[in-house]
């Protein structure tokens, strides 16, 4: 039987294709502005700078200070240098530092944005902002964050290195995990999570073969759009709740981190959600959803182990502490008990089950 459902509606425009970036300068006119701030990483500043170029006189300045989760330090700076330069909107190009750079601006000065995502980790659809001060993230969402524009060019996606084409395509899917039993799921956003698996099913192996192949960057792409809209439309659960305690409190970087404990979440949760994940398991086999990830991961050459990614064994019984002392609600019970046992097998990167 169809359930009652909320569908608030996409107000994001989106154009996706090849050589979309030369689009830019008529979207940054369409939104009526004319000093925009490009903003990057400092590896992608010779790409930001070249964009700036092509603005033209539409371009207030460049700042290439991004940084992953987002530190409140960085931000300040960029916001002085926002109105410093006299800008009234953002241009992102880049992965998820650089979008929630632009989004973290946006939300202080309400700056309208264009992103411009290089990765596939999915922050550009969604409404959502991690920061880190202090040792520790703080998540939030608010409409005020979601940009006005996203540019996908497939053709910027060609540059992307194989084990970050991996392990942020692993973040996406994790959207569409949580996406899948979210209490405010809605059959677009349903839809959305499903036509995303196969179509990563097809293309990263492909990637990882051949990084210059376009017509799987075109399907990966295409599918880290979709499940970025699914996260911008629903809750998250445990597996965002754990790896923004690992990045934010453990400086775990962001989308390895993701590609590890996705297996792993998806297992815990699997038993309370009533089959709603069957779509993973249908796509990626093994029988069950956790393992079909874990294996597919592996096939990958995806990182598997916290252990590997720089968090000592000591740590695991603090961040199961940080973890279940504000948890996100969660279709299965987060007891402190289940969250260090999900956490051990993570360190140690055994299959699920
Ligand atoms: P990233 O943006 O940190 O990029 C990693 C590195 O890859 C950077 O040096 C970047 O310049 C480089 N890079 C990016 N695209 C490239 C390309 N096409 N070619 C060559 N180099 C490229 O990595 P990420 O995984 O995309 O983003 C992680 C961040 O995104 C985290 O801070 C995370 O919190 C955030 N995030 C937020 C959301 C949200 O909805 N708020 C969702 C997902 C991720």
């Amino acid at each position: 039987m169809t359930r009652p459902f909320v569908f608030p509606g996409l107000t994001t425009r989106v154009i996706f294709g090849h050589g979309t970036l030369a689009q830019v300068p008529a979207e940054v006119a369409r939104l009526g502005r004319g000093r925009a701030l490009v903003l990057s990483t400092p590896e992608q500043e010779g790409a930001a700078r070249a964009l700036a170029e092509r603005l033209g006189p539409a371009a207030a300045g460049v700042f290439a200070g991004a940084a992953m989760h987002t530190p409140v330090a960085v931000t300040e700076e960029a916001v002085a240098a926002f109105r410093a330069l006299g800008a009234d909107c953002v241009v992102s190009l880049g992965g998820g530092s650089t979008t929630g750079l632009g989004k973290a601006i946006a939300v202080r000065t309400g700056a309208d944005q264009v992103v411009i995502p290089t990765t596939y980790a999915g922050s550009e659809m969604t409404d959502i902002l991690g920061e880190t001060a202090g040792g520790e993230k703080t998540t939030r969402r608010d409409p005020a964050i979601r940009p006005e524009v996203v540019v996908y060019d497939v053709e910027l996606t060609l540059t992307l290195p194989v084990g970050l084409t991996v392990t942020s395509a692993l973040n996406a899917i994790a959207h569409a995990m949580e996406g899948f039993y979210a209490p405010d799921r809605n059959p677009v956003t349903e839809a959305l999570a499903r036509d995303a698996l196969p179509a990563f099913r097809r293309a990263l192996p492909r990637l990882v073969a051949d990084p210059q192949d376009r017509a799987a960057r075109a399907d990966a792409l295409y599918a880290a759009w979709c499940c970025s809209t699914a996260l911008g439309y629903v809750s998250m659960a445990l597996h965002h709740k754990l790896a923004h305690v690992l990045g934010g409190s453990f400086g775990l970087p962001h989308a390895e981190t993701h590609a590890v404990l996705l297996p792993h979440t998806t297992a815990y949760n699997e038993p309370a959600v009533d089959g709603l994940l069957a779509p993973i398991a249908e796509t990626f086999g093994e029988g069950s959803a956790g393992r079909g990830l874990w294996h597919f991961a592996r096939g990958l050459g995806a990182p598997m182990r916290l252990a590997d990614l720089g968090l000592a064994e000591a740590d695991l019984d603090r961040a199961a502490e940080i973890a279940t002392r504000n948890p996100y609600a969660n279709p299965r019970p987060v007891t402190r008990d289940g969250i260090r046992q999900l956490l051990q097998q993570a360190f140690e990167g055994t299959c699920p089950g």
